[in-house]
């Protein structure tokens, strides 16, 4: 019986995006499918990615307009049958960058952000074929797709705090962190591409992606746009990203002025409150006595001092 059971919960989970009806859509190189249920949006969606693919190509410096499929996934298990279970929980979309192909889960907020980060990967590799290391693949699709949050800088402070910053060339892993450390590896990596445009200027992204495609080493390029070595590059980087996220950093940053005004003002908002409920008290306590019979008034006085 349990055997049986088994079976039945491997043939419903392993058939579910086979079972899938896939609705096609297709404009400018780019193919939409789509299940059924999902169909009513896909006009506009398409529409949406074909924007969000264009800023990606804007961003990257003209990367080539290859093919490009796009599937949303239904639900969890059919996004994770077609990833073939590779991927960890916490992913939302992936590419698979020889076929061009993406996949998306339908049921995620931030639909239109992950599908601009996983167009990045696939563009990034049209321009790029070769190998680059994950900390700069993650890192431009980060930046390129305008990826922070607010979770993530939390991430950050605690690493520093607590010396546990990930050495870039470790993120070449990330798909086997646990989730808070992925996040904290993503974080680091967009950091990184900041760092790097930082040294090599605005145009530093599309300067690397020139010279990989004219076939230099990573090394190489980085060297050439940045002037330093990736050991010393990482050195500052690491530097840069504990000077910035530090203690000190903290509680004299210029943005800090704010929420310290903010502060004031509630203290003096609040210290005025209690004074006036003192005084409220006060008022009422002498409201009371001037109300008490004429005869006690004048034995209160008396017993005053
Ligand atoms: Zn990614």
């Amino acid at each position: 019986m349990q055997i049986l059971w088994l079976w039945v919960l491997l043939v419903s989970a392993f058939s579910t995006a086979r079972a899938t009806q896939w609705h096609g859509f297709d404009r400018d190189g780019l193919a939409l499918y789509l299940a059924h249920a999902d169909t009513g949006r896909a006009h506009a969606l398409l529409g949406d990615l074909l924007i969000g693919r264009s800023e990606i190509q804007r961003k990257l410096g003209g990367a080539p307009a290859v093919p490009i499929a796009v599937y949303l996934a239904p639900s969890k298990d059919v996004f994770r049958e077609l990833t073939q279970g590779r991927l960890p929980h916490w992913s939302a979309g992936v590419a698979f960058l020889e076929s061009r192909t993406i996949v998306l889960q339908a049921r995620v907020g931030n639909l239109r952000q992950v599908a601009r980060h996983e167009f990045a990967h696939v563009l990034l590799h049209a321009t790029v074929p070769g190998r680059m290391p994950v900390w700069f693949h993650e890192g431009v699709a980060m930046w390129a797709s305008h990826e922070w949050r607010l979770r993530q800088s939390a991430a950050i402070f605690y690493a520093v705090f607590s010396g546990g910053l990930i050495p870039l060339s470790e993120i070449d892993d990330v798909l086997s962190f646990p989730s808070a450390k992925a996040d904290l590896a993503y974080t680091e990596s967009l950091m990184a591409v900041g760092f790097l445009i930082r040294l090599g200027g605005p145009n530093a992204v599309v300067a690397m992606l020139s010279e990989l495609e004219a076939g230099a080493p990573f090394e190489v390029a980085l060297f050439r746009i940045t002037g330093i070595t990736p050991r010393e590059f990482e050195h500052r980087w690491r530097d840069n990203v504990q000077g910035r996220f530090g203690l000190m950093a903290l509680l004299f940053s210029p943005d800090l002025i704010w929420l310290y005004l903010t502060l004031l003002l509630l203290f003096a908002y609040l210290g005025v409150r209690l004074r006036n409920r003192a005084t409220l008290r006060r008022w009422e306590a002498e409201e009371a006595a001037e109300e008490l019979p004429v005869m006690l008034r004048v034995y209160r006085r008396e017993d005053e001092p």
